[in-house]
């Protein structure tokens, strides 16, 4: 896994790009495991960020900067702290590429709310 390569990260509430998108290497979980935290900001819909260890990540956060604190994003009427993927549903068994943007789709019907509203 690559630091080099360019994050599918996405904004998860509107599916558009994010501008200022980064990878930042967080060191080694274990000597083969790289990890990573993928960042962006979305123009209307402020910054998330995932964190990848050797596989797409399960949620994707809403957060006050790259690295900062979780913040509250109201989908629906109701708050979230995270926002679900694709990849949570996969067996953890299975170790896809972790930078296939299939995986980091929002799984929207793991949402409480389970419709999206903005
Ligand atoms: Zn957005």
């Amino acid at each position: 896994m690559s630091s080099r390569r360019r994050s599918p990260i996405t904004c998860p509430v509107c599916g558009g790009q994010l501008r200022h998108r980064q990878i930042r290497p967080l060191g080694a979980v274990t000597a083969d495991l790289g990890w990573e935290l993928h960042a962006g900001e979305c123009p209307q819909h402020g910054w998330f960020q995932a964190e990848v260890i050797s596989r797409p990540p399960r949620e994707i956060f809403p957060v006050s900067q790259p690295g900062g604190i979780v913040r509250a994003f109201t989908v629906g009427g109701k708050k979230q702290y995270c926002f679900p993927t694709v990849y949570s549903r996969q067996d953890p068994l299975e170790t896809p590429d972790p930078y296939d943007p299939a995986f980091w789709a929002v799984d929207w019907e793991r949402l409480p709310s389970g419709t999206v509203a903005f």
